[in-house]
């Protein structure tokens, strides 16, 4: 064994990981997708600490009140809607404020919304998007896409928004080819605003390329970036453990930071197991719109809102 690989062992025997930036780093942790396409190679985005506010930052200094003490981190599921019991149920009873995101349309779809309400979390709906690699990765029969005729996109939109009985806001599921498409998505964050204007957007990340925040700024939808996702598909390459320490250190460094999830054992466990740990010292877990500066004379509520 060389000197080098020796090093190795025993960095790994000490509990190290030894993957870089490169083969684990915010590159494929930020953008590692639900669909699992490579990343893309664009170092210059790869770093993405702060949520970006695109609209409306938070800002207590207008509001005459101190800023709250401790950072704050708001934790994401995301695919929820196929089932109300299991792992997702014990997301459920997890002692923290969460956000989940819906898939409109499924089977427990509005049960799962309706228990996340009644429990204190919060729902926002699971836009699926057209992901670059279709082949792979099916964003499922009523997803919206580049090609499409702008008129069906708006239909299938408009269905999908009232898939969901109540929700805060949307992310978008998949989408790393209709995210990075302006024209698209000018289109959706335009009939979002027309659905209703106190709905924000989460952008999911699934591609460095995505336009989702310039394009939310432009139309006026109070929008934020993730910051990485707690997994991927092969839990050797994003772990979930390593992932919620990095998001950690954003929070510390940027006062908040938003980490998604999907409902997966190590997921699970790693965040229950963060959870105590982060409110032990002082973070708070707050929902996503507790990040989002929205405007309190819009309407009330998504989805069925008058
Ligand atoms: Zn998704």
């Amino acid at each position: 064994m060389g000197v080098v690989a020796l090093i190795a062992t025993l960095f790994v025997a000490a509990g190290a990981s030894l993957q870089t930036r490169a083969d684990l780093g915010v590159d494929v942790a930020v953008f590692e997708e639900v669909e699992n396409q490579p990343p893309l190679e664009r170092p210059d985005t790869v770093e993405m600490d702060t949520p970006r506010i695109t609209f409306g930052a938070e800002d207590h200094a207008h509001e005459g009140v101190d800023p709250p003490p401790g950072p704050r981190i708001a934790l994401v599921f995301d695919d929820l809607g196929y089932r109300t019991d299991g792992l997702a149920g014990e997301l459920l009873e997890l002692p923290a404020k969460l956000t989940f995101a819906i898939l409109p349309g499924l089977r427990a779809s509005r049960a799962f919304a309706e228990s996340a309400s009644v429990r204190g979390h919060e729902v926002i709906l699971h836009l699926p998007l057209e992901p670059v690699d279709l082949d792979r990765h099916d964003p499922g029969h009523d997803a919206l896409f580049v090609d499409l005729d702008p008129e069906e996109n708006r239909r299938r939109l408009s269905e999908l928004l009232e898939a969901l009985p109540s929700y805060l806001g949307i992310s978008n599921h998949m989408g790393s080819r209709f995210s990075s498409d302006p024209g698209s998505v000018e289109l959706l964050l335009r009939e979002v605003r027309r659905h209703d204007r106190s709905l924000f957007f989460l952008d999911s990340r699934t591609t460095p390329y995505s336009v989702i925040p310039e394009q939310a700024r432009e139309v006026g939808v109070p929008c934020l970036s993730s910051n990485l996702f707690l997994d991927g598909t092969d839990p050797k390459r994003v772990r979930p453990p390593v992932q919620t320490r990095r998001l950690r250190r954003i929070a510390d460094r940027r006062g908040q930071a938003i980490g998604i999830g999907h409902v997966r054992h190590e997921t699970v466990e790693a965040v229950r197991e963060a959870i105590p740990r982060w409110q032990a010292d002082g973070i708070r877990l707050v929902g996503l719109s507790d990040l989002m500066h929205l405007d309190p004379r819009a309407a009330p509520s998504g989805g069925s809102s008058p």
